[in-house]
């Protein structure tokens, strides 16, 4: 059927306890002919099927679709659409107030490589392969048959996801939609700009968070740095926050929150502060009742982890250091390479540091709309605490 790759003897227990991920040296084939994106065959030492996948010329070789013997069609995509859809549904994603979900989680979701977000009718795709880029059509038929009138448009935006491939265009697959495109989250409205913003235009992981923040914030003047389009922000004066900071380095992301600020209607005072944070905590007013830290990535790959771990030290001690007394912090990381026990410690030695009492109110993660495939624990990035500070 679809070319065969042959492991070596003893490398088919990561992929018989359903890993979806075959590494390079796992391989006893010679794949020099094999092109970026193919469909292969995987197969043990005994030639006995274990997987059809796609192949890539890289570390992570072949990216698993099915652990049984099919064909990639457009029955395939129609059933894993399905499927994915059916479970945003169950969750009680798709409402008058949450027009905003992560419709596919690559590997949470069986589909490694593939992402796709939604807001208001409009489905905006990332592909983390190369062989997903080969199903782009297929995929959007598959989402206009599941979401129909739900569906308007189809966007692929792969170009940033798959570095190697500049020169494949970003565009509509399906539709026309122009950007910006008014979506709600708990009933708050966003433009979002899935053409010119980070990502697909929205960071929908902190949904569940953003709502905790706003039933704590009732009175409360709150900080929240790394702002980007000011999800944090809103939720918190939407709830009754007197005063909102807003800070981020990047004068498009203050531009987008103030944009999302003048959508909404609230009571509260709102500030935009263009700013590095980590300057910017360190000479912190003693003043905030809540501080919301949600920076980037510190740590993309394992050899910057500890790098990675000075850093959300130092910035999680200024921030315990300058918080009100009762005042609570909220604090994040999305480095797949900090476990969240190893992020726990890190912020523990951080309250050490700054010398502050410090109690865990609440252990946070990843909604479910970023479901963590249980054999694929890699997929686990985000987690994030809120402490008391006495
Ligand atoms: N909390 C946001 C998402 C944060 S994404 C939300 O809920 O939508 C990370 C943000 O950090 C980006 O907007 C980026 O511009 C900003 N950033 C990166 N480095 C920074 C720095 N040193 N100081 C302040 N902001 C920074």
């Amino acid at each position: 059927m679809y070319p065969e790759i042959q492991l070596k003897k003893g490398k088919e227990f990561s992929i018989e306890r359903q890993h979806p991920w075959i590494f390079s040296g796992a391989i006893s084939t010679d794949c020099s002919a094999l092109t970026d994106g193919e469909l292969v065959t995987v197969t043990d030492a005994k030639k006995a099927f274990l997987a059809v996948g796609h192949y890539q010329h890289a570390s992570i070789a072949v990216r698993v679709l099915s652990f049984e013997p099919c064909v990639i069609d457009s029955e395939f995509w129609l059933k894993k659409i399905e499927n994915a859809v059916q479970l945003r549904r169950k969750l009680g994603l798709f409402t008058d107030s949450n027009e905003i979900c992560r419709l596919c989680h690559g590997e949470g979701d069986n589909l490694p490589g593939l992402v796709i977000d939604y807001y208001a009718k409009v489905a905006v795709i990332q592909c983390h392969s190369i062989g997903m880029t080969q199903h782009l059509e297929a995929i959007s038929l598959a989402l206009q048959q599941v979401l129909t009138s739900d569906l308007i448009a189809v966007y692929n935006k792969s170009s940033e996801t798959l570095p190697k491939r500049k020169d494949e265009q970003d565009g509509y697959v399906f539709g026309d939609c122009t950007v910006p495109h008014y979506a709600k989250e708990n009933g708050i409205t966003y433009a979002i700009d899935w053409v010119n913003g980070q990502k697909t235009g929205f960071f929908i992981d902190q949904r569940e968070n953003r709502r905790l923040l706003g039933l704590l914030s009732q009175g409360k003047k709150v900080l929240n740095t790394f702002c980007y389009s000011g999800g944090f922000s809103l939720q918190a004066l939407v709830q009754g926050a007197t005063v909102v900071s807003s800070l981020d380095s990047s004068k498009k992301a203050i531009a987008l929150t103030e944009e999302n600020i003048a959508l909404n209607q609230f009571e509260g005072e709102h500030h935009a502060i263009l700013a590095d944070a980590m300057d910017y905590m360190k000479e912190l007013p003693i003043d905030y009742d809540i501080i919301v830290l949600d920076p980037p990535a510190f740590a993309k790959h394992r050899d910057k982890k500890h790098q990675a771990i000075q850093g959300y030290k130092r910035l999680n001690a200024h921030a315990i250091r300058q918080i009100k007394s009762g005042g609570m912090l909220m604090t994040f990381s999305c480095s797949q390479v900090i476990d969240k026990v190893l992020f726990t410690n890190t912020v523990i030695s951080a309250a050490i540091e700054a010398k502050r009492n410090v109690r865990i109110l609440h252990q946070l993660h990843q909604p479910a709309d970023h479901p963590i495939n249980a054999f694929h624990p890699e997929g686990e990035y985000l987690k994030g605490l809120i402490l008391y500070v006495e």
